[in-house]
């Protein structure tokens, strides 16, 4: 019998009261290593139940003991970033040093958290009448849930909790059940920092929980991170229910390379966004576009550097990209490598048919790289969300500008170039919440916030940073007066 992952509630680990379980894999075995708990309608509540109980004294709580845990949480989650990393190649599959920066990514979110105290601080004007001063305070939601995909098992779920509670929260995450383990640790360790049982609970569940989480009475605000059939349906069914909620979907990036970009730089650039972490990454680079007359010679390097790369075990260090994460999800993005031929691309690298020696089982797919995809083919279309980079060939810049804004999806998206002002018009006129200047992936740091625009995101908050602090309390307006007379007024106040 393989062990099952347990929840986290009230300070505690726990199997819960459902018997329903999934199956979690060894993606690089394709074992199933372990039984993760699904949630049913009892176990909701037991977490719900303990955040709500836990949000009466967290909300209290003086912003200086706030911090003093994260700081510890903080050098906690550096000490143990080689397991954590290590937990994630387990279930995940990406390699360890791409896991380890993923902590690392997470880590500095609550580096941000820890600068609550400067980041919930008011406003504050004095006299705005004679003897009247009005201020404003930002004040923490109550409970909160937290929704998320399997691609970043740690760093994802950080964007949200660490903001979340560090703004006087509770809150319950039910992760992704395909790689569950990770967010249990996490959730441990701040308990050892001293954060106090129920503040942080993680659910494991499927579809039942999400929708049971957004049903609840008792949860006031969802952050969902997922695809976007996925992310529509959580902004619906959790703002029907009278909840705030930020949801982030799915994700198609382009990179626009220009005739006058270095296109060793360029390459580069592609096949590591391309590929890395097996191209299941929402800011991966999916489609090069290929301005002009420098396609040819971009292809070639890009063809050359991707039939390169090395597949194998995330825990080999000679591995550059591991399995993608189960058997199911391989299928479907082989499948789009079976029809892009009959589709009318050209298939340059071919990632089918290889398995590392001793890891026959695991769920395999090189890289495959496609030339002359048009907008038209299901390559283009869909995200694919696996190890497929497709190059689409456009004569102007003009014209690439107008087929990443006719892209339902506005995550992320790089232009490669040397002029300035190709950049300064490409960043101002593209309708993508985060763009890359030469930079492939760009993903903002933690004290700006995260998010995309058009089909990448359901509703108008991004993820941490100020945004992440706005998401997670909402505002009070004060007007006070120490009045010494009194005498009645029924006219409608201004203030001379
Ligand atoms: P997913 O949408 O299948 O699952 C995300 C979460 O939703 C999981 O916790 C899952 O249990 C839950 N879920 C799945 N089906 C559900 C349903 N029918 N009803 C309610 N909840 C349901 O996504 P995934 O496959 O785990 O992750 C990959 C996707 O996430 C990609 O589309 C990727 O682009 C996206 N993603 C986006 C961002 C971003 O910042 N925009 C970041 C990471 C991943």
């Amino acid at each position: 019998m393989s062990p099952t992952t347990p929840h986290w509630i009230d300070g505690a680990r726990t199997a819960g009261v459902s018997t329903r379980t999934g199956d979690v894999f060894n993606p690089a075995t394709g074992e199933v290593t372990k039984q993760v708990g699904l949630a049913d309608q009892a176990d909701v509540d037991l977490a719900v139940g303990s955040a709500l109980k836990a949000a009466a004294s967290w909300s209290e709580s003086s912003l200086t003991t706030r911090t003093r845990i994260l700081f510890d949480y903080r050098q906690l989650l550096h000490e143990h970033r080689d397991e954590l990393a290590a937990i994630i190649t387990d279930e995940h599959g990406k390699v360890l040093d791409d896991a380890a920066g993923e902590v690392q990514r997470g880590l500095e979110v609550v580096e941000f958290a820890c600068g609550i105290p400067q980041l919930l601080k008011g406003e504050h004007s004095e006299q705005v009448s004679r003897g009247v001063d009005a201020y404003s305070v930002r004040q923490p939601l109550g409970v909160v849930a937290g929704i998320t995909p399997f691609n970043f098992p740690v760093m994802v779920p950080m964007w949200m909790f660490p903001v979340a509670i560090a703004s006087g929260n509770t809150f319950v995450l039910k992760p992704s059940e395909r790689d569950p383990s990770a967010s249990v640790r996490l959730a441990e360790l701040f308990g050892e920092a001293g954060l106090p049982d129920g503040v942080l609970n993680v659910l494991h569940g499927d579809a039942f929980a999400v929708n049971a989480l957004l049903d609840h009475p008792d949860v006031a605000a969802a952050s969902f991170v997922g695809s976007t059939p996925i992310a529509r349906h959580v902004y619906a069914r959790g703002t029907a229910a009278g909840k705030r909620v930020q949801a982030l979907g799915g994700a198609k990036n382009h990179m626009v390379v220009l005739p006058d970009a270095d296109l060793d730089v360029a390459a580069d650039a592609a096949v590591s966004a391309g590929y890395g972490s097996a191209g299941e990454r929402c800011m991966a680079i999916s489609v090069v576009v290929a301005v002009g007359d420098a396609a040819d010679e971009l292809v070639a390097k890009i063809a050359e550097r991707t039939a390169g790369l090395t597949t194998g075990p995330g825990t080999d260090p000679a591995s550059q990209m591991g399995p993608l994460v189960t058997g199911v999800h391989r299928d479907k993005v082989k499948s789009y490598v079976d029809g892009g031929e009959a589709a009318g691309a050209t298939l340059v690298v071919d990632g089918r048919g290889h398995a590392p020696e001793g890891h026959e089982n695991g769920f395999w797919l090189k890289p495959s790289l496609f030339d002359h995809v048009t907008p038209d083919m299901a390559l283009y279309r869909d995200e694919i969300f696996g190890p497929v980079l497709v190059v689409v060939r456009v004569p102007t810049f003009e014209a690439a500008v107008e087929l990443v804004n006719a892209n339902p999806y506005g995550n992320g998206t790089a232009v490669y170039t040397g002029d300035g002002l190709a950049a300064r018009e490409y960043q101002r006129r593209v309708h993508v919440g985060m763009v890359g200047i030469n930079v492939p992936i760009p993903v903002p740091m933690a004290y700006y916030s995260f998010g995309g625009w058009k089909d990448s995101l359901f509703g108008d908050t991004h993820v941490h940073g100020a945004e992440g602090v706005r998401f997670y309390t909402r505002a009070k307006a004060v007007t006070a007066r120490w009045p010494r007379q009194h005498g009645v007024d029924l006219g409608f106040p201004t203030h001379g």
